[in-house]
């Protein structure tokens, strides 16, 4: 094929970078039945994407602005895998400033500030706090890196000095796109006036600004559903796994219809995060390429902790010498993470001494505030696809990226680019570097840049109070909703709550009985438009639900009532998914409902 033929049409603008760039804007509006007979009736596809977290998807929206014949596949739901789990923070990562890595966290603050242009509706400012102890900890270290020697044994502490020369680098990568003001530091006076339950030892704090994000979900889904607007021939589907290879073919295996579906790449991404080694074995290209660790979050009930951040996200020194967050998410503190080496993804789970050790950690800043188990919403858990490589420790492994490239074998005809490493905040870096690759490989060229290229509900966004207030008087005027009901959905949807609130009204509407913020047309929306296959992709990806501690037996009844009509399943299939549903949120997120 020729990598650069368009089959779809895409509306073009130029761009200041000198290439063209494309605005789409999309639901996951492909039927999967059709693309699966689509399929069945010819298998050959440019590229086939493995996996459906962000980094597929970012590489799956590049091929599809370019014109690609692109099929992406995920074995569970869309951003099922360590795509659903990140701390919510849109960063660079302050500390591996520590371990010399310059051009990742510049190449983070970049993406950072690009995300909080690209998509006003589900990423914002983010200040953030860090509590110290000391002056000069961690000063030999930087000293010793500054004249070319080892930094020698790591200090477990972090001393203003030494937090302050990170930052001030940190704020020089942002000085091309600024978007946030620079870092500034409180004294202890100041500090305690506004924080009185700091740790006693505090001498003061610095703050500096980064990103958070809402919905990480619901973002990876719009890049998906954004590039399957753009292109006719691009095309998404959840639950298919890729399961074996033969020669030119890979065997997906349909996990809702049970039948398997041939498809003859001429490249394999192999995008599966975590799992790609997995994913190779499956594909024939054996590989060794991932190391991964393990980090657990808890999602708590605690109006002094969420008064105590007032607005912010600590960051702060676990008595082990990591460095660990607690921040405001959607009204409720989420606290976080481990990192505990790993060797099967599939069994990441939350478990018991990791809850202690991050209600532990969290008495070393805040010694007054009272945190215990009864207070836990929700936990969430995954599994960081970090480079297989050797280090001190799992905290000082690389969370930098690059794309590997495996060439065609006898047996699996096909080379599979492998995109390995990567953090959530340089998806859109990360996948058009993939992309370049495959440009190289395809000897075709880039047309677009997916710089300024807004995403989902990002189009158009209002940012301004007056500019919200026009948008929503103007859908008020078109579909009857009040002005509260559309700032709900705004938050919720960015601007394509316009399509979510024409939905809304152009059918007979009411409150749900047990979630009176949703309606039973506006889940309907979200199960019929959104490819939702299973009640877990709706309470955990599509809205926040059963993270946010929100979920109760009888609205778990009443949204499965609302799926089963509309899947059409008997009382025995809708039966089987509420404990599917329960078991999962059980096991996995400590969410009990049954
Ligand atoms: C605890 C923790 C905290 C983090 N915090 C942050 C943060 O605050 N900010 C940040 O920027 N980054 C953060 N990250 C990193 C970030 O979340 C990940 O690097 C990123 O989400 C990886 O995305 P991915 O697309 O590569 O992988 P994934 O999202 O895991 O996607 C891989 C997909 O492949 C699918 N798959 C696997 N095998 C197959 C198969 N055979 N067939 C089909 N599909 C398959 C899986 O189902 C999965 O959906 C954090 C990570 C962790 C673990």
């Amino acid at each position: 094929m020729n990598g650069g033929e368009i089959f779809c049409t895409v509306y073009r603008v130029s761009h200041s970078c000198g290439h063209e760039r494309t605005e789409t804007i999309g639901t996951l509006g492909k039927n999967r039945e059709e693309t699966i007979a689509q399929l069945r009736e010819n298998p050959d596809v440019s590229v086939l994407i493995v996996g459906a977290g962000i980094n597929g998807a970012s590489v799956f929206r590049e091929l599809a602005l370019h014109g690609f014949d692109a099929l992406i596949v995920d074995r569970g739901d869309f951003a099922c895998g360590t795509t659903a789990a990140p701390s919510r923070m849109i960063h660079a990562g302050l500390r591996y400033l520590e371990f010399g890595e310059k051009k990742l966290v510049s190449e983070g603050v970049h993406e950072r500030n690009l995300l909080l242009q690209n998509c006003p509706h589900y990423i914002f400012p983010l200040p953030t706090t860090i509590p110290y102890q000391s002056k000069f900890e961690g000063m030999m270290g930087v000293i010793r890196k500054t004249i070319g020697l080892s930094p020698g044994k790591r200090s477990k502490r972090r001393g203003k000095c030494m937090i302050g020369v990170g930052l001030r680098m940190y704020d020089q990568f942002a000085e091309h796109n600024r978007q946030m003001p620079k870092h500034y530091f409180t004294s202890q006076t100041e500090a305690f006036e506004r924080r009185p339950g700091l740790h006693p030892d505090t001498i003061g704090t610095a703050t500096y600004y980064d990103g958070w994000i809402s919905y990480p979900e619901r973002l990876c889904m719009e890049v998906i559903s954004d590039a399957e607007a753009a292109c006719d021939t691009a095309r998404a589907l959840n639950y298919v796994s890729a399961k074996s290879t033969r020669g030119d073919t890979v065997t997906l295996r349909d996990e809702i219809g049970g039948q398997d579906i041939e498809v003859r790449p001429k490249v394999v991404v192999n995008a599966a995060g975590a799992w790609i080694d997995f994913a190779n074995e499956n594909l024939g290209h054996p590989s060794k390429l991932i190391s991964g660790t393990k980090g657990a979050h808890l999602v708590l009930e605690n109006d002094e902790l969420m008064k105590a951040l007032d607005g912010e996200m600590l960051f702060y020194e676990t008595p082990d010498g990591r460095a660990v967050v607690a921040l405001p998410w959607l009204g409720k503190p989420l606290i976080g993470s481990t990192d505990i080496h790993v060797d099967n993804p599939d069994d990441a789970r939350c478990d018991e001494e990791e809850i202690d050790y991050m209600i532990g950690c969290l008495k070393h800043l805040l010694p007054d505030v009272t945190v215990d188990r009864s207070q836990i919403l929700s936990t969430f858990s995954g599994v960081r696809p970090l480079m297989a490589a050797s280090a001190e420790t799992t905290g000082q492994m690389s969370r930098s990226h690059f794309t590997d490239i495996s060439e065609p074998t006898e047996t699996a005809n096909f080379p599979v680019f492998s995109l390995v490493g990567g953090k959530w905040t340089p998806f859109r870096a990360f996948g058009e570097q993939a992309m370049d690759k495959l440009l190289e490989h395809f000897e075709a060229e880039r047309k677009v840049c997916t710089e300024s290229i807004p995403v989902g509900g990002g189009k158009d966004f209002p940012r301004t109070d007056l500019d919200r207030n026009q948008w929503i008087d103007a859908v008020a005027q078109t579909t009857g909703l009040d002005a509260n009901r559309l700032d709900t959905l705004l938050v919720r949807y960015g601007t394509v709550a316009r399509q979510v609130a024409e939905f809304c009204v152009a059918g007979e509407d009411t409150l749900l009985n047990n979630h009176p913020s949703y309606t039973r047309r506006e889940i309907e929306y979200m199960i019929r438009n959104e490819r939702v296959l299973h009640m877990d992709d709706l309470l955990l990806r599509r809205t926040a639900i059963a993270l946010l501690g929100e979920l109760t037996s009888e609205l778990l009844d009443e949204l499965l009532g609302i799926f089963a009509a509309i899947a059409q399943l008997s009382d025995e299939q809708a039966a089987a998914e509420r404990k599917r549903t329960t078991d999962i949120l059980r096991d996995r997120h400590h969410v009990d409902v049954s």
